[in-house]
């Protein structure tokens, strides 16, 4: 796929890739432009809850279209009825885990700001999906202790996409709140590749190394992270899951 600089979109020796906002190259955006356009039924609501997250306080911070139905297929594949995501925007990726939990499942979403709440509502209503989600505004740290105290029915899968320094922090609500058998994923762990960096005093960066470190050091999960590149650069999710009860790892 060549593009104006009559290149694939590779780097060449001694040149600066091509970078738009976030930092990726050509070929990437045209892949993800291919496979969205080929494979990814984003409708007019959803279309519509994306373009309104350059009016909410972190504009353009949510998944692409195809990581949304990604999230959206993970949770259909863990047959999840009820789920939790930490960090909701405009509820884009919402409405992905509202869809695919269908008629009688649930989704609760904690949102500290009160501007990307209301945003994240009105798409929500439009997509005639407000009946099954509960947006819960206030530190999603908070909000899930109370979920917790609250003896909150298990969910099946977690989304943890909010404030990356307190990833550590939210696996552990992810842990108290889900039961063996449960999927959690994790967005944005490499960062541009900056997660190998053991001495980074980036908090984002601590935050995602310290997950790991936990992840690894839990023998209840079981844990993969894929790195990805696409239009909005280089970066990558972890998913776990909960090892059912008996089960070997990978079961
Ligand atoms: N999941 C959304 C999507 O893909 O459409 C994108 C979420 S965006 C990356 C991160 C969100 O987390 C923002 O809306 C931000 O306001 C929220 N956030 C940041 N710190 C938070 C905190 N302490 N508690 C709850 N939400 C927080």
């Amino acid at each position: 796929m060549a593009d104006s600089t009559g290149h694939d979109g590779a780097p060449t020796p001694g040149q600066d890739p091509p970078a738009n906002r976030y930092g990726s190259l050509p070929a990437w955006r045209a892949v993800d432009d291919y496979f969205v356009r080929s494979l990814v039924a984003e409708d007019e609501v959803l279309a519509a809850a994306r373009e309104s997250g350059r009016s909410t306080t972190m504009p353009g911070a949510e998944v692409t279209p195809n990581q949304g139905a990604l999230l959206g297929l993970i949770a259909q594949l863990a047959g999840a009825r009820r789920v939790l995501e930490l960090g909701t925007l405009a509820g884009y990726s919402t409405i992905w885990l509202a869809r695919a939990v269908g008629e009688t499942g649930r989704v609760v979403t904690l949102e500290l700001e009160e501007t990307n709440a209301a945003i994240a509502l009105t798409n929500l209503e439009r997509a005639g999906l407000a009946d099954r989600v509960d947006v819960v505004r206030g530190p999603a740290a908070e909000s899930a202790r109370r979920l917790v105290e609250a003896g909150t029915e298990p969910f099946d899968l977690v989304f943890i996409d909010a404030d990356k320094p307190s990833n550590p922090r939210y696996l552990e609500a992810a842990l108290r709140l889900t039961s063996p058998g449960a999927v959690i994923v994790i967005d944005n762990v490499v960062r541009d590749g900056a997660v190998i960096d053991a001495d980074s005093d980036d908090p984002r960066v601590r935050g995602v190394r310290q997950v790991v470190e936990d992840i690894a050091g839990n023998p209840e999960l079981d844990a993969t992270a894929v790195q990805t590149v696409g239009v909005k650069g280089w970066d990558g999710f972890i998913v776990a899951r909960r090892r059912s009860a008996g089960s070997a790892s990978g079961a």
